[in-house]
């Protein structure tokens, strides 16, 4: 045995507990043994999931580096410096928080920050490709806060700037918000701070999906135009799961406040040095690589499932996602994400601007390239996945799924996830 103890030590768990060890020799063969196809997902490299597995994660950390609530930070100190000055120079911000557990934490610190309960926010409605966290009567942000929604435009299906510009004006939003979890075209950012500007609105970019492609220099980035841009870290980007924010250097200390003390206690210091390691893969010319295959793969993928008879919302794609109509099939989103499921095609069902059908059901699917891409895939596995995709979704034979999914089988053969050496 090492003198060397890192922390993660599968041996270790499988003597302790044999059954959570089990679940972990089955997630991994469930991610080999299928597509993954959902755009939020990816596969975080092994040099990342081992510093989530590690000593790290015992520290106490409260504060920030060099004025923290407790002894013994030294190291970890290291740790988070490292890590805001890697997203600063890899996003060229002026300033940046690491401890935000999660998307939405950074979100609620962004809220925390800026906005004052009963406050009125703008943003992009759930059901045309926003986020729970955006205003939804469910979530922290519907409840203390009084969202106005913007949407898409009916022939266009791309953000309604005009509607934008004309609720600002009418409601005078403490902030306007940016972003959303299905929107497959790029963001005109200059827009938007225009329309802030016009209202003296914060503009907070929530760049949790796309960010990944900013990182790899594949789209432009929000970071010039916004007040204030927060994202998760394991999307495209490809880091662990877990949060951040990038702002303007006049709005650092507000929401350092706001992720801590106001939002949160001590950081996960693990995840922070995760999220750092992340970074450092993020700016090589082999991650600028995979961001735009990502790109080049959601592209072909999109032809390939419109030409097999689905719509794709807003006519393509300019980024790792795509957004397809399935009515003219005559099949909801539903049943679409049951009989891929059924055929090892891992993807979800997702409402689209205007969906007749309640989102249980949903008139689409959504499709992300992110993992497929981190596999090494490439526009000829996308075009046979866009085929396998068609086929799933016309049948509904249990015999023709099993079929599928043995193709499914022979194509993860030659691009596993996490190969071995
Ligand atoms: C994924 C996502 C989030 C939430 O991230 P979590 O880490 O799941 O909390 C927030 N905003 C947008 C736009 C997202 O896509």
């Amino acid at each position: 045995m090492s003198d060397v103890f890192y922390g993660s030590d599968f041996d270790e768990l499988t003597n302790t507990d044999p059954e959570i060890a089990q679940i972990l020799i089955d997630e991994l063969s469930r991610l080999r043994g299928g597509i993954q196809l959902i755009a939020s997902e990816n596969f975080t490299s092994p040099a990342v999931l081992t510093a989530m597995g590690s000593t790290l994660s015992n520290k106490y950390a409260e504060g920030y580096p060099g004025k923290r609530y407790y002894g013994g930070c030294e190291v970890v100190d290291v740790a988070e410096t490292i890590g805001i000055q890697r997203a600063k120079d890899l996003f060229d911000a002026d300033h940046a928080n690491l401890q935000p557990h999660s998307g939405a934490s950074a979100n609620i610190a962004v809220f925390g920050a800026f906005l004052s309960p009963g406050d009125t926010f703008l943003s992009m409605s759930l059901p045309h490709g926003g986020h729970l966290t955006h205003g939804a009567k469910v979530s922290f942000s519907g409840k203390w806060f009084n969202p106005v929604h913007y949407g898409v435009a009916e022939g266009t299906e791309d953000i309604d700037y005009d509607q934008v510009r004309a609720l600002a004006r009418e409601h005078k939003p403490k902030m306007i918000i940016a972003g959303g979890s299905a929107i497959p075209r790029l963001i005109d950012f200059k827009a938007f701070r225009e329309i802030a500007d016009e209202v003296g609105a914060i503009l907070h970019v929530d760049a949790a999906h796309f960010i990944g492609l900013v990182a790899g220099k594949a789209i432009h980035s929000p970071v010039p135009y916004a007040d204030v841009v927060s994202f998760t870290t394991h999307k495209v980007l490809r880091g662990p799961r877990s949060g951040m924010i990038l702002c303007k250097q006049e709005h650092a200390a507000a929401i350092d406040k706001a992720v801590f003390p106001m939002m949160q206690g001590g950081p996960l210091m693990h995840v922070v040095a995760a999220k750092a390691v992340a970074l450092k893969e993020a700016a090589t010319h082999e991650y600028q690589k995979y961001a735009s295959d990502v790109i080049v793969n959601a592209k072909a993928m999109t032809a390939g499932l419109e030409a097999e008879g689905m719509r794709p919302v807003t006519g393509g794609t300019d980024t790792h996602l795509a957004l397809l109509d399935l009515q003219g099939l005559g099949v909801s989103g539903r049943d679409a994400e049951d009989r891929c499921g059924a055929s090892g095609i891992v993807l979800n069902k997702n409402a689209i601007p205007y969906d007749p059908a309640p989102p249980s059901v949903a008139s689409g699917i959504r499709v992300g390239t992110p993992s497929v891409t981190t596999q090494g895939m490439g526009v000829t596995e996308m075009a046979t996945i866009a085929r396998l995709i068609s086929r799933a979704v016309k049948s509904d034979s249990a015999t023709e799924h099993a079929a599928i999914k043995a193709e499914v089988g022979q194509l993860t053969d030659a691009f596993p996830a996490y190969p071995r050496g």
